[in-house]
């Protein structure tokens, strides 16, 4: 039998203590965040954290994030060093993820049985403000079914995780970035590694390091798992049901020939009035790149749907 679909929680004080008390008892809570939404549970409980994975579909080989409330607190998940101190203080609460060597309270069914740990701290006030009703770490990874398009609202995650064992979201509003968090893997303090571009740009990061980082490879169309960069890091992730074409550049002519069962989906809105159909779309009005960010993810969800 299908089930109901999860209940949204306005963020009052007694709904933060009532979703506390459910992942103290092993449960899973969809979390608002600056970045995407994620789907939560206690990071220290591997039958909690199982929930996740069951929920979205993840493969076990793609480890989660573990969310603190305050930057004091990585030393209990982890071992740091004073690259990853310089840029939590530089960047935490925000969306930046670290990679550090892992502490032994953290079950490996988080960290895919590496011995790095994912960790940051969210800057959006109600996740903290759960983590520290709750007094442990939450792990979330993104609150959407396995690969397909992150949700940057509650509503996106009533509707895609509805038929799952997940009964609560809590409402924080839409994201205000919209697309995941930079990580860096700093588990060798001297060679910092960019394993997936987000939501802090990887020039701020070197400013602050005052070193360059390097980059993974891309990951290769065909490659497997095992062959990705990054745990996670696959050819094919974020993905709408409907086929995508990606053009690196569309020229205006070529535009009014896109069949009318067809969507365009701009960075920008277009300059030339007549290109502007029921069929184009466009992502900001003068191709500010926060701004297509925080718009990417509805705007593909609502193309899935048809929405033309
Ligand atoms: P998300 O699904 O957005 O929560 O992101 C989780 C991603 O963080 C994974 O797919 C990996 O790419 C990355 N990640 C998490 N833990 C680790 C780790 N220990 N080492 C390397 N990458 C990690
Ligand atoms: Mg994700």
């Amino acid at each position: 039998m299908p089930k109901t679909k999860p209940a949204l929680y306005r963020p009052t004080s007694a709904n933060l203590t009532r979703l506390a008390n459910h992942l103290r008892r092993g449960g899973i809570v969809g979390v608002p965040s600056e970045t995407v939404y994620g789907l939560a549970a206690n990071a220290l409980d591997a039958s909690a954290c199982a929930r996740i994975f069951e929920a979205k579909g993840r493969p076990a080989n793609d480890p989660l994030i573990v969310h603190l409330s305050r930057a004091a607190e990585l030393h209990q998940v982890a071992i740091t060093n004073p690259s990853a101190d310089l840029l939590a203080n530089a960047f935490w609460p925000g969306p930046l993820t670290l990679v550090l060597p892992k502490n032994k309270c953290v079950p490996d069914i988080v960290t895919s049985g590496r011995d790095t740990v994912a960790v940051r701290v969210p800057a959006h006030p109600l996740f903290r403000r759960l983590i520290r009703t709750c007094g442990f770490p939450l792990a979330a990874p993104s609150a959407n079914p396995f690969g397909y398009i992150s949700p940057t609202s509650a509503a996106h995650v009533r509707d895609s995780l509805g038929n799952t064992e997940l009964r609560a979201i809590l409402d924080g509003g839409d994201c205000t970035i919209g697309v995941e968090s930079t990580i860096i893997d700093l588990s060798e303090p001297s060679r910092p590694r960019l394993l997936r571009p987000g939501g802090l740009a990887q020039e701020k990061i070197e400013a602050v390091l005052k070193q360059k980082i390097l980059t993974a490879p891309a990951p290769k169309k065909q490659s497997s798992e095992s062959a990705a960069p990054a745990p996670g890091m696959l050819p094919q992730h974020y993905s709408p049901h409907t086929p995508v074409k990606l053009h690196p550049s569309l020229a205006g002519d070529s535009i009014p020939q896109i069949p009318t069962n067809e969507a365009v989906l701009l960075l920008r809105r277009p300059n030339d009035k007549r290109l502007r159909k029921p069929n184009v779309f466009w992502l900001s009005p003068s191709g500010q790149l926060s701004v297509i960010a925080h718009n990417l993810f509805n705007q593909l969800r609502q193309l899935d749907q048809g929405a033309w």
